[in-house]
């Protein structure tokens, strides 16, 4: 049994923590939202009053936060009270920078970081079935493939640091990508007057088929994971989204690579954070592209 910090306890963070309490591991979470803490404490998380109190003792410390600023703050708050001996680990999307400075600051200090991001989506947290993508020194990332196994169905020697949170970073954009197709088809079926269900399952075994369309479709009761079967809920909030296609962006221009796909999802998200939509599922940009703006 390993005892686990876990800083960040939300729609990720949550049913990540649930799968370490029930293999049997000591998890000790903190989060700003009380309601975070409590679905978290319900699952078995031991509710820390502090990041400080929550990473005393811990073999392995997870961030899983929104965005790098937060990362930035709470990592400078862990290299101040764990013991040296754990093992970071930052599952959180953020920018390449950030995932940089962890490496360097913790290096200073004495600590192993590793980058650790996860594609698979809430589903995936909740099944333990999750991609880990590790970046970090060989020793470090075989050490933190033991500590993501509860969570994970999949975990990949992504290469170096920060090399995780890259490959995260070029996958994300291609799942956004891949929710404009599932967004676009899926109202063009509707409108030449398809049944929903029965494209959804031509789709699925023909070259349509993606996990945005599997996991994601945009339409009320098809799958039963898609966030369209509670209002758009978030499962990805919208403003998360526009975040880890900026991401793309920026390593885009950095990089000389022409992103226009990236751009017009860019598009989508920015103009339903400009409709005060921030907060609901990010495939909510089906919205943008049903005749009346109406879902
Ligand atoms: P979320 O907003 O649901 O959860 C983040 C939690 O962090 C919140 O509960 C918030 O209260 C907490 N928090 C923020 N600042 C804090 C601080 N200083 N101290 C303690 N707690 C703090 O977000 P999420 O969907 O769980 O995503 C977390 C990260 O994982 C993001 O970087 C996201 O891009 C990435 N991600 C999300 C998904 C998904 O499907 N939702 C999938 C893969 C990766």
């Amino acid at each position: 049994m390993a005892v686990y910090a876990w800083i960040g306890l939300g729609n990720m963070g949550g049913p990540m923590t649930r799968n370490l309490v029930e293999a049997g591991h000591s998890v000790r979470g903190v989060d700003l939202d009380p309601g975070a803490r409590a679905a978290a404490a319900a699952g078995g998380v031991q509710i820390a009053g502090s990041v400080a109190q929550a990473v005393e003792g811990a073999d392995a410390v997870f961030t899983m936060l929104p965005k790098g600023e937060h990362v930035r703050a709470v990592f400078a708050e862990v290299l101040a009270a764990a013991d040296p001996s754990a093992l970071l680990l930052d599952s959180s999307t953020v920018d390449i920078e950030t995932s940089k400075h962890c490496h360097e600051s913790a290096a200073a200090a004495g600590f192993r970081f590793v980058d650790a991001p996860v594609s698979g989506g809430i589903s995936g947290a909740a099944a333990a079935s999750l991609c880990f993508m590790l970046g970090g020194e060989a020793d470090a990332v075989q050490a933190a493939a033991g500590f993501v196994e509860p969570m994970s169905g999949k975990t990949i020697a992504a290469g170096g640091p920060t090399a995780g949170i890259a490959a995260k970073i070029c996958n994300n954009m291609m799942l956004f990508i891949d929710l404009m197709a599932a967004s676009e088809g899926s109202q063009l079926a509707e409108h030449l007057g398809l049944d929903p269900q029965v494209f959804w399952e031509i789709a699925s075994v023909s070259s349509g088929r993606s996990w945005a369309q599997q996991t994601w479709y945009p339409v009320p009761d098809v799958v039963p994971s898609s966030a369209a079967n509670h209002n758009f809920e978030a499962t990805f909030r919208v403003d998360l989204a526009r975040k880890d296609i900026g991401l793309a962006l920026e390593a885009g221009e950095r990089t000389g690579v022409k992103l226009p796909a990236a751009e017009l999802a860019r598009g989508h998200f920015d103009a339903l954070i400009a409709e005060g939509l921030a907060d609901k599922d990010c495939s909510l940009m089906v919205k943008q592209v049903s005749p009346d703006g109406t879902v």
